[in-house]
């Protein structure tokens, strides 16, 4: 993408990961003189070897005079726990802090229409499944954002954008220009980034804000009164919403793999499909041509996804279930549970999902958490300390088969993953080699 304003300007790029880098390699095609760093510096000698043309200065050591602009990554913080040092030394020169998704919105053409999403949780998957029925419907659309592909790198051409905004994207940006924003289930997360939980629901609040109509989730008590007291362009979504939609939509209670005519969990996926169903129609997008879009959404990995059944043990990888409140989706979502929960524990851990342990036949505790969950589940649920994610997978497997009825293994682990991997998905790929190598074997039994 080109961002011509920026040609022969000094503008400062921190943060080279793989939104820094695409922020980069646009800047480079519009003739900006580019000053990178990162605090990693494998960061900076990956970068170094892709963009010869950037400067790779320490920051102290750049004229700051000269430096306009700072293009920051999401992941550094801006405010809570405390500034990070460049965002200190930027605001000293009165330096303008700037997102990449503010770059994308300064150039984009005026036919070309932006879809916001934010929330606590479902953003990617919300995104996604837009995009999937857009893309069905004939349009030319590309989806990015915090999600995949940052937005410098999609293609310049599309009709419509659908972008996933982070709290940390939205943090960096003052006013956003799109003409559908989502927002809904505002949850506890991220809250010592944010400085508490005002300062997250304040920044959520900017997505909106700066849209042409805002499409609202009310199943949640805080995006309700977000609703109720929003004065611009809105409409109310809700999971209530599905049984009148032509789905075959039993809402509660489904075990995995049968029933209904979509690929998707419905429990957990229930307030998606009404925000993506509620763009649609916004988009003057037909009512079938919607409705044979959401049926024929695949799903994303590690989102409540049901691996398959060996014997009768159904598998569930919802590895991308960081905290407490998207656990709770999953869990509604079957009976008979197994469950495999912990990591590096959220505010709060998995208190608030008490009320649904007599779904669980038994957890499965790892990581960090380990002794924490075994308190607060107590006697209220049978648990078993297994401290990481192979031993639970054995374990939890040698019960469910010998329990002979049907029962799903659950990996939903209500935290992040930092503790033992380097991401969720990491977490969530090697529980599904675990499931193919017993399915495996277990096929080879059989012949
Ligand atoms: P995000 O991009 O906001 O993190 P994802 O679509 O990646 O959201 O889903 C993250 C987790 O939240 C998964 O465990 C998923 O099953 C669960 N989830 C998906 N949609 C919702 C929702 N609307 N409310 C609560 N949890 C959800």
């Amino acid at each position: 993408m080109q961002l011509s304003k920026y040609k022969n300007q000094n503008v400062a790029v921190f943060g080279l990961g793989k939104t820094g880098l695409s922020v980069i390699n646009a800047l480079v095609k519009s003739g900006a003189r580019i000053y990178a760093w990162d605090d990693n510096k494998e960061q900076i000698a990956n970068a170094k070897m892709m963009y010869r043309e950037c400067n790779f200065i320490h920051p102290k050591e750049c004229n700051w005079h000269e430096i306009r602009t700072l293009i920051l990554s999401p992941g550094v913080p801006i405010s809570y726990p405390t500034p990070h040092w460049i965002v200190k030394l930027a605001r000293s020169y009165d330096c303008k802090i700037k997102s990449d998704i503010e770059l994308f919105l300064e150039v984009k053409a005026t036919n070309q229409k932006i879809i916001g999403v934010t929330g606590t949780n479902g953003k990617s998957t919300t995104v996604s499944l837009i995009g999937h029925v857009l893309k069905s419907a004939g349009k030319k659309v590309a989806v990015g954002g915090n999600l995949g592909v940052p937005v410098l790198d999609l293609e310049r051409d599309a009709e419509i954008y659908v972008i996933e905004f982070s709290s940390f994207q939205l943090e960096l940006m003052d006013k956003i220009n799109v003409d559908i924003a989502v927002l809904f289930n505002i949850t506890p997360d991220h809250i010592d980034r944010h400085g508490g939980m005002e300062n997250y629901i304040a920044t959520k609040l900017k997505l909106i804000n700066g849209s042409e109509i805002a499409v609202i989730g009310c199943d949640n008590e805080i995006t309700a009164d977000v609703f109720n007291k929003f004065t611009g362009n809105k409409i109310s979504i809700s999971a209530s919403m599905l049984p009148f939609l032509p789905f075959q939509c039993p809402n509660t209670g489904i075990q995995p793999g049968h029933v209904s005519d979509m690929k998707i969990n419905l429990t957990s996926n229930a307030e998606n499909i009404a925000a993506a169903y509620a763009v649609c129609k916004l988009l003057k997008i037909d009512n079938n041509t919607i409705i044979d879009g959401i049926k024929s959404f695949p799903g994303l990995k590690h989102r409540n996804e049901l691996l398959g059944k060996i014997e009768n043990v159904f598998f569930v990888n919802d590895s991308k279930a960081t905290n407490a409140k998207s656990s709770e989706k999953a869990i509604l979502s079957y009976k008979n549970i197994y469950w495999i929960v912990g990591g590096r524990s959220k505010e709060g851990g998995i208190e608030s999902l008490s009320e649904h342990f007599t779904r669980i036949r038994k957890a499965f505790l790892i990581g960090e958490s380990t002794e924490a969950f075994a308190n607060v589940m107590g006697n209220k649920v049978d648990c078993m300390k297994c401290y990481n994610l192979e031993n639970a997978f054995e374990l939890a497997f040698e019960e469910a088969i010998n329990s002979k009825e049907e029962v799903t293994i659950l990996l939903s682990p209500a935290c992040s993953s930092f503790d033992q991997w380097k991401n969720f998905e990491e977490r969530g790929d090697t529980f599904c080699r675990m499931f193919e190598n017993l399915r495996y074997n277990y096929m080879c039994c059989l012949v």
